[in-house]
């Protein structure tokens, strides 16, 4: 694809898979957090489809959502990209993130994202024009079906050369859009968890995109709010850090780790973990963990 001229220097797939152990327990992890510097985790996958072919009439992408997403950074990035215009509906803007931007929202508008303070207008799917792309928030829309697929292949050749036949798959859900479309396309049961609704909501998510086929859905004893701080997410996080010596994500990976310790630990198949990304967003909540829980200031 030519980009501004050039050929495009990378790729965006093909992510490494790494073994690692926590808690005296062998898991493997799909490091797509790896994929790109600009572009990875399931966000990448899930805009794949938009990175890769052709909208010769297309001049804009408008997408809505929270001013902290992790979709609205990896928009701005394939929109700086491919050259196009971004719209970005969010109905707040917390004051401390307009008076010192950080992680996702200082990238995003450093990308040119145009941010507009304003509910997105409940109609504005039908009024899209045809130089617009409209992209749901979080990215939940069938087209993302696109690059799960070329992961859920990636995952099915290292299988295979790595000769294991018992896998089970887990990643934790928002919209649950890359757990669906991983078990749609993979011979391994994906297993998730609900982070930003309960798991009523991820059900109906998935029945919206297929009717059948789902993930297994797994929980925990206590209630988490997506967002929220909680004591044990943040441990877990530097537990993960300090064992594996890899990041993870704090809004959705620390859960998917608790509910991995609670129900697979005595797992006879192989595990693999998909880690998402998500990394940029993580700057902004250590901030909040870090005067929470450490009093730094
Ligand atoms: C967006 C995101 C998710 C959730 O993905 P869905 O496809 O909406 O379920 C999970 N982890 C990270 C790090 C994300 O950025």
């Amino acid at each position: 694809m030519l980009i501004d001229g050039t050929i495009l220097p990378m790729n965006y797939i093909n992510s490494p898979i790494e073994k690692i152990t926590f808690n005296h327990q062998e898991i493997f992890v799909k490091r797509d957090d790896l994929l790109h510097k600009d572009f990875s985790g399931n966000k990448a996958r899930k805009f794949y489809y938009f990175l890769k072919n052709d909208f010769d009439n297309i001049t804009k992408v408008i997408s809505h959502g929270s001013s902290q997403s992790n979709a609205m950074y990896s928009l701005s990035v394939l929109c700086k990209l491919r050259n196009w215009h971004f719209d970005y509906y969010v109905d707040h803007i917390a004051p401390f993130i307009k008076t010192n931007p950080v992680g996702n929202y200082k990238e995003a508008l450093k990308n040119g994202m145009n941010i507009i303070e304003k509910k997105v207008p409940e109609d504005i799917s039908k009024n899209i024009d045809e130089n617009s792309l409209f992209i749901p928030e979080g990215g939940a829309l069938e087209e993302a079906s696109f690059g799960i697929k070329i992961l859920a292949d990636e995952i099915i050749n290292w299988a295979e050369e790595a000769k294991i036949k018992a896998l089970k798959v887990f990643l934790p859900s928002g919209t649950g859009t890359t757990a669906l479309y991983l078990q749609k396309y993979l011979p391994f049961e994906v297993i998730t968890c609900a982070c930003v609704g309960d798991e009523e909501y991820l059900k109906k998510q998935f029945t919206i995109l297929e009717k059948n086929n789902h993930p297994k859905i797994l929980n925990l004893d206590k209630k988490y709010h997506f967002g929220k701080l909680y004591k044990e997410f943040y441990e877990i996080h530097k537990e993960l850090k300090e064992q594996t010596n890899i990041e993870f994500d704090l809004l959705y990976d620390s859960k998917g780790w608790l509910c991995l310790n609670k129900h697979l630990k005595t797992c006879k198949s192989s595990i693999l973990y998909i880690h998402q990304g998500g990394l940029l967003g993580n700057i902004s909540m250590l901030q909040r963990y870090k005067y929470k829980y450490d009093k730094i200031a």
